[in-house]
Parts: structure tokens; sequence; C-alpha cells
């Protein structure tokens, strides 16, 4: 087993911890026996306008039915917006920071106030009701927030599509959620090009159309300015729209298992799911996850550098960061333009406090090299976190030790789409951290792990990550089939919600993402996750990165296919092959070491930037007829590349 550095919590996270230790395994300890009671007290977080008086009602048995807080009536916009007027209206809410580094906003809350009531009026102009479906394929820019509020202000459930996806993938999330108004931008701008948004939202609207679905409303932000064809009737300028409308709009008081919104899964495994959250659960999840696993404070800054178009984004970006009338900071760019070092300028030019962003990240600029972190002071900085992938215990210790010069706690967060928020996760004053680890659940988060046979394995051991109990921030359903969702979730281990994801539990009760299930190799008997011989191999000092899958052996029954990606300079060889060989097997041992080695200049990721293995696993078996579903993949090119290059595979 690869080494376990264990990094203790320092003094200084300790001291006025928000939970210590003692706190978290009281807390913790409650939320299980008595989660009605622990939740019942702290959904009080949130402003309701009705109280609730049940708290949870929920059975992951049979048709599998989730409510929480079910009586309770409240607002999003209102918990993020309007309740924050009085104490901070002039504090900021949403800092801007453009692609081009000489471009950015601050918006306060009196200003977003004002901006969501007049988008909520525009859309209700356009005859946008409650349970209404509004699609949104935006850049990142503050019009997106307001896009997003506006619509739980008037109780419309949004679906917000990442502006990467191509015509075709935003025409199927737009026919399937039934959907008939889209709003988007003119362009988007991102690393310097610019994105045709306006364009693919015209091709979507005709290919929905074509299938049944029309679109009637585009509402179009202008962001570059560029020409776009415009559809009389049907196209309306946002911006203008909103000037012109009134900038007063009560919340619509909504109940707690009011749908909030829909958004599809990254598509790692296969067709992404619709994933549907609701109101009140929802916002409880995310608002006390985000004081608590980021340790925020009043008048932090705090940097998630997702895309709004994925959950981390919905959650972290938003709806958890401004419950808690936080300043979040919102980043339209990309981490290598116009260099290398842009995330750590922004962080110096905005003393950003708390900084969360993906693993992919993390290697891609620790392959860039050091000298581009240098290159910003970062003294602001006080937090720093991780999700969307396991992050390679080498990653980890970069991140610790070069970006946050070992003063910044790194929390590694566990959770899906499904899951609405954080579900493992250390706490900051109170968890030991171990590199590669998520450590220990969140409050009111029961995680069992599972043999194949559905058998629970306590204490030390290793297999398939269920939870057990309900939580507040959980899916309610798949949009428009309840079947998939009872399918996907609750079959496999009766009266659990399967993660899919293969899990390890150590000696201290951590957990460790080992991949996903569907990934795990078996070598001659032996399960191995693809996360473990991939971190061996991220731990050698030439290699940024890389992706592990099973392909059929002869002997073995499976054998270890490697992608590696060199760092910045590196050159393959077939010496250095050899060496990556030893190297795993001394890091994990002789059943790790790989039988084949393919150099990768790239690895193919989902727009949501995670390696798509099951792309790699038909590449490794030459089987290139049925590669899937491709529509998530961010660069079909690099798959291309994989196939024509693989009689470098040794
Ligand atoms: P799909 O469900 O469509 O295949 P996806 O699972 O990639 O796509 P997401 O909900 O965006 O969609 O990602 C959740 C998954 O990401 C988790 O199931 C897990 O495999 C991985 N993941 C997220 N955070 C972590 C983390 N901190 N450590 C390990 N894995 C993580
Ligand atoms: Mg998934």
């Amino acid at each position: 087993m690869s080494k376990e550095t264990v990094h203790r919590v320092q003094a200084a996270w300790k001291k006025d911890a928000l939970i210590d230790d003692e706190t978290y395994l009281a807390w913790y300890a409650e939320s299980v026996r008595d989660p009605d009671g622990f939740w019942g007290r702290h959904g009080r977080r949130l402003d309701w306008f009705k109280p609730y008086t049940k708290v949870r009602n929920a059975s992951f048995e049979g048709e599998v039915s989730i409510k929480w807080f079910e009586d309770g009536e409240l607002n999003l916009s209102h918990n993020c917006v309007d309740r924050h007027l009085e104490a901070r209206g002039d504090q900021v809410a949403i800092i801007w920071e453009g692609d081009d580094p000489n471009e950015g906003r601050k918006i306060t809350y009196r200003e977003l106030h004002e901006q969501v009531c007049r988008y909520a009026n525009v859309l209700k102009s356009h005859g946008v009701n409650k349970g209404d479906r509004v699609t949104i394929y935006m850049p990142m820019i503050p019009e997106v927030a307001y896009a997003m509020l506006a619509c739980t202000r008037i109780g419309a459930i949004h679906s917000v599509v990442f502006g990467g996806f191509s015509p075709d993938s935003l025409a199927g999330r737009i026919v399937d959620c039934e959907s008939h108004v889209v709003i988007t931008a003119d362009e988007g701008l991102r690393g310097g090009r610019k994105v045709p948004l306006k364009a693919n939202a015209d091709k979507a609207a005709e290919i929905a159309a074509a299938a049944g679905n029309p679109v009637h409303k585009v509402l179009v932000v202008r962001r570059t300015g560029g020409a776009i064809n415009w559809v009389d009737g049907r196209d309306v300028w946002l911006d203008e729209a909103a000037r012109a409308a009134s900038p007063v709009c009560p919340a619509e008081p909504m109940n707690a298992e009011d749908p909030l919104f829909i958004l599809y899964t990254s598509g790692s495994t296969g067709k992404p799911k619709g994933v549907l959250h609701t109101t009140g659960g929802y916002l409880v999840h995310v608002s006390m996850t985000h004081q608590y696993v980021f340790d925020y404070r009043d008048g932090d800054i705090y940097w998630c550098t997702a895309d709004v178009g994925w959950v981390t984004g919905h959650s972290y970006i938003l709806y958890g960061p401004l419950a808690n009338g936080a300043t979040t900071l919102m980043f339209e760019g990309v981490p290598n333009y116009p260099d290398a070092s842009r995330f750590w300028q922004v962080v110096d030019k905005h003393k950003v406090n708390i900084f969360y962003t993906a693993p992919t990240a993390i290697r891609a600029l620790m392959g860039a090299g050091d000298e581009w972190v240098r290159k910003g002071a970062r003294r602001s900085l006080r937090l720093l976190g991780s999700v969307g992938e396991p992050i390679n215990p080498e990653a980890w210790e970069w991140y610790f030790h070069v970006v946050g010069e070992g003063r910044c706690p790194v929390v590694d967060t566990w959770w899906q789409t499904e899951n609405g928020g954080i579900l493992i996760a250390p706490l900051p004053g109170s968890t030991d951290l171990k590199p590669g680890s998520a450590t220990r659940p969140f409050f009111g988060v029961v995680p069992e792990i599972v043999d194949n046979d559905g058998a629970v394995i306590e204490g030390v051991g290793a297999g398939n990550l269920c939870i057990a109990q309900p939580w507040p921030g959980m899916m309610r359903t798949v949009f428009g089939d309840h079947d998939r969702f009872v399918e996907t979730y609750f079959s496999t281990y009766k009266g659990k919600y399967f993660t899919g994801d293969g899990c390890r539990r150590d000696e201290d009760g951590y957990y460790w993402i080992t991949g996903r299930v569907d990934d795990v190799i078996n070598v001659s008997g032996h399960r191995m996750g693809t996360a473990e011989v991939e971190s061996a191999l991220v731990a050698h000092e030439k290699v940024s990165e890389a992706a592990v899958v099973g392909y059929p052996h002869d002997v073995k029954g499976q054998g270890i296919y490697c992608y590696v990606t060199l760092m910045e300079g590196e050159e393959p060889s077939d010496a250095l092959r050899k060496d990556l060989i030893a190297h795993v097997r001394q890091e994990i041992g002789p059943i790790a070491a790989p039988d084949k080695i393919q150099f990768a200049p790239a690895l193919p990721k989902t727009r949501s930037a995670k390696i798509m293995r099951r792309i790699l696993r038909k590449i490794a078996e030459d089987d290139f007829s049925a590669l899937g579903d491709t529509s998530t993949l961010a660069d079909p090119s690099v798959v291309d590349d994989l196939i024509a290059n693989r009689q470098n595979r040794k």
C-alpha cells in the first residue's frame, strides 16, 4: 500500500474551530440516532415563510419516497438574497472575474436583489409559471446567477446546461425535461476564444422542434456583442427587457418538496441522468456543508472554480455560499489563460481565503511546473478544497505544500450530482488529514461498504459504497422517470442508495474512494481500484496524469493497461516505461505491475473534465465500434489520437 502521510490538525486550524472533534462526534452521533431532532434544529438556519412541523418522511424501500420538511414553505431566492439585505445589502455578493484579466465586476446583495427581481418579472411576462422548466445555457457571467435565482423566485424549475455542450446535447436536455424557454447569451468567452452560444441554441431549438418539443422563447443576454441570427417573435434581448421590467417581485412561497432544479449528471459512465432536486432539504444541506466543510466565516472571500453547469457550481458557487451571505467569486475563464499562473493572480487580486477546485486542474497545474504557482503570493489563502475525482496523494501533497505552503488544510470532498451537496469530507478544525482520503462522513450521512452480494462489511475493508439512510439534500427522482431512479440507485442493494463508487475503509474509519465500481480490475482474482494504480503512477516524478483500465488477459483474466501523460518537457521512452512498471511494483506490489503502458499526450475527459475510463477500456480491448455515448466527451480528437497511436502500447 502506498504511504499514508497523516497531516495532523494544526493548532492554527483548531483555534476557534467551528466544529472541534468532540462536537463532530457528538453531532454526528445525534444526526444518525435522531435525524428528526438534528435536522429539525439545523433546518432553522433558513428563513421559512411557513415553519415545518414534520422533518423526515423517507424510505429507500419499495417505491422509494424521500421527503424532508414536507409541510414547510420557503423560497430559495429569498434565502439567498432578500434576507441578507438588511444586514449586508452593500456587501459584495458576487465578484465576477472575466476571461480577460482586465474585465470584472462586483455585485452587491442589493444589486443582486434588484436584478433577480427584474429577471423574474421578464420570465413572468413571457408566460413562465411555477413548475415550468427553463433551460439555461450561459457563460460564467453574473447574469447566469440572475437567471437561476429568478427561476427559483417564481418557482420555475431550471435546467442548466454547461456552455461547452454541443447543439445536439443541449437539444437532448431541452427535450428530456420538456422545456420551451431557453436563456442564453450571444457568445461566451473562454481562454480568449469565442463560444457561439446563441448559434448553438438556435440549432438546438431546431432539433428540439423536430423532436416535437418546440422552443417558444429564447432570452438572450449580450456578452460579446458578436453578430447572431435573430428569430422575430421568439428571441428577446434579456438585458434590455430586464432594464424595462419592474425591480419589485415578491418571492413565491414554495413547498419544501417543490422541485427546484433538474441537472444532468456528467455522463462519465453512460447516458446522463436528469437528476431532480427539491427546495428545502437541498438548501439546508448545501448551506450547512458550505459553512462547516469550508470553515466559512463572515467576511471570507470564497472561490469555487467549477462551472455553474455542474452541480458543484449550483451548490458551491451560488446556493450554499449565497444562503450564508458570503462573497462568492465567479470566474469566466480557464486556469491557463493568459498563462498558468491565472488562478494565483486571481487569488491575490481578490484576496481569496477559501479556494475549491478539481483534481484535473491540480494535476494540470502540477504538470506545468511550480514556478507558475510561485508567481502569486497566495498569502490570503486559508483553506483548499478538491472535488470531482479521486485526488491522487501526490497531487494532494503538491496542493498542500506548493499551493498552500503547508498552511491550509485540504478538504477532499466526495459527493455526486445526485447527492445535492458534500457527503464525505474532513472538517478542517477537527479531522486529521490523510492525502487521498475524503476522510469522514458529514452529519446525517451513513456510508456502508457492501460486498457484491450485498453483505455489509464492517471495520477495515473494501467494496461498494452505499448510503444507508436518507439525507436532506439527496435527489428525489429522475425527472419524468421514477422507475429509472429506483432501478439505478436502489435495486442493486435493497434498501440502500448505491453510489456506483468503490471504497475502502481504513483502521481509523476513514473512507478512500477507489474509483467507479465499473472500473474495478480483477487481476488473477485480486480486485483493484483504478485510483490506486493511477496514484502510484502519478507519484512518479515524470508523470502528470494517468488512467488505468483492465483488458482481457489470457493468463490473469484481466491485465492492467495504463495510459500515461508525462510532465511538460518529458519524453516517452522504453526505459521510462520499464521504470514506471518497476515504480508501481514497488509502490503497490507485483500484482499491480502494469502489463501495458501507452504514452498519451492527453486523456479523454468529460466536459466536466473527468477521465472517461469506459472509452479507454474499449480502446484497450481494441473494440472501437462500441464506444457508447460520446456526447459528453470534451475533445473527440483525443480519442482518435489514442486509437491511432495504440501501437506504441507495450
Ligand atoms: P455519470 O453519473 O453520468 O456517469 P458522473 O458520475 O461523473 O457522471 P457527477 O455527479 O458529476 O457525474 O460525479 C460524481 C462522481 O465523481 C462520483 O460518483 C465519483 O466517482 C467522482 N467523485 C466526485 N468527487 C470525488 C472525490 N472527492 N473523490 C473521489 N471521487 C469523486
Ligand atoms: Mg455518477
